[in-house]
């Protein structure tokens, strides 16, 4: 983004320049093309997680040997002072520095880890575990966030390191960026929703290491409207798959409303385009070293490319995809839709749901970030909208948003979205 901030900058002072040439310099100004806002998705290697297990000075162990596990390095720095290092499974990329290891001691010790990063920042307040399934956020008093940046979203905002006291035991204790919601989690919960004639599962296809691409197919299987459910292209992004899963509990949960919708309607939901990426405790790719939310154009890698099949193989059929919502997560909860002018086969869809979201849910109302530039495709809404004339938003939560709230917000969601959809028919 900065070298495209500095390519434009070059590209319009090289304009005015031209109004008052100056014969006596040359002309050293960038002259041509803008940079191309395409982003290859050609596959590119990484470096995986090395799920080590490290004995350390003072009878500390360290280890990131299971799903969802990172720490690429850690060294005794003093007599109680840890140092470990993160880092993504290749540059460039996004600075969503993921990490995930389990530590215990030989005897109780109380220690001070310092969490750093060759590439990117510190970004996630660590989350404990003592059991790698119930999470609760590190306390205040124990965590010491060092030179953190004064903005308030994006890399301005993050943070040199993170310095954490811990007090260590024989037993485990789990450290994470966020709740560790990998393939066994993921899958477990997609399994306990099955109800049939209302909830399946499938398998779409597989990663590009093998893991299956699961979905669930939910609603009237004969319905010629579907809806297309997606979340964790990008493996941190935890707090937006929580509250899809609030979102798809509500559908499939038993009410007058839900009946009516899912008579009308056959969902697909794929809480895990990423199952690589979250297993492997990546920052933001998939094992092609690909960020799967640029590859909607060119479809690379296979995660995609299963997604689209599907899609264009259920539209071959004559059924049609009326909304689709793709869930991420970032700095603070933001909705990522197209204007008005841009409103697929259900006119107004999506700014009418978000104004209801605004009324309904209590707190802070979330910015509304309309974008029409849609070409090249690249990201998932834009393509839902682009080749199907789909209604398609990108739902994004806070990283730290209260995890009952996103619940909650998933809840309220599909609940004034089904109302909203089953309106256009009436
Ligand atoms: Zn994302």
């Amino acid at each position: 983004m900065k070298n495209h901030l500095l390519l434009t900058v070059a590209i319009v002072s090289g304009l005015f320049s031209c109004q008052s040439p100056s014969p006596s310099s040359e002309n050293t100004a960038y002259q041509g093309q803008p940079p191309s806002p395409r982003v290859s998705t050609v596959t590119k290697p990484i470096v995986a997680n090395n799920n080590q297990t490290y004995t350390l000075p003072g009878g500390i162990y360290a280890s990131s040997a299971f799903l969802g596990g990172r720490l690429n390095g850690i060294a005794q720095s003093n007599d109680t002072l840890y140092t470990a290092i993160i880092n993504p499974e290749n540059a460039p990329i996004n600075p969503s520095a993921w990490y995930a290891f389990k530590l215990w001691a030989d005897a109780p010790k109380t220690i001070w880890l310092r969490l750093t990063y060759m590439v990117g920042q510190h970004r996630y307040w660590p989350k404990q575990s003592t059991d790698g399934q119930s999470w609760s956020a590190l306390d205040t008093t124990r965590v010491i966030i060092e030179n953190q940046g004064v903005e308030r979203f994006g890399t301005g905002s993050q943070a040199e390191s993170a310095l954490l006291k811990l007090d260590l035991t024989a037993d485990t204790l789990w450290l994470a960026a966020q709740e560790i919601q990998t393939t066994r989690e993921v899958f477990a919960w997609m399994d306990s929703k099955v109800t049939p004639g209302r909830v399946d599962t499938l398998t779409l296809g597989y990663s590009r290491e093998g893991r299956p691409l699961r979905a669930m197919k939910i609603g009237n299987a004969t319905a010629d409207r579907l809806v297309m459910v997606i979340s964790r292209q990008h493996p941190p992004e935890v707090t937006g798959y929580l509250a899809m899963k609030g979102f798809i509990d509500e559908i499939v949960s038993d009410s007058e409303l839900t009946d009516k919708f899912l008579y009308q309607y056959t969902l697909y939901v794929v809480p895990l385009m990423n199952p690589d990426g979250v297993d492997g405790g990546h920052w933001r790719h998939n094992s092609g070293g690909i960020d799967l939310n640029r590859d909607w154009a060119d479809f690379n890698q296979p995660e995609t490319r299963t997604v689209r099949d599907l899609m264009l193989d259920q539209a071959a059929q004559g059924k049609h995809w009326d909304f689709a919502i793709d869930f991420h997560s970032t700095w603070d909860d933001i909705y990522y839709t197209l204007p008005d002018s841009l409103s697929g086969s259900l006119p107004r869809l999506v700014s009418r749901w978000l104004d209801s979201l605004q009324v309904k849910l209590p707190g802070p109302k979330p910015t509304i970030r309309p974008t029409k530039n849609i070409e090249p495709t690249m990201v998932s809404r834009n393509y839902f909208y682009k080749q199907f004339n789909t209604e398609a938003i990108v739902f994004e939560l806070g990283d730290n948003t209260d995890r009952d709230f996103l619940k909650l917000k998933g809840e309220v969601a599909a609940q004034e979205l089904m109302k909203l959809m089953l309106s256009y028919h009436e």
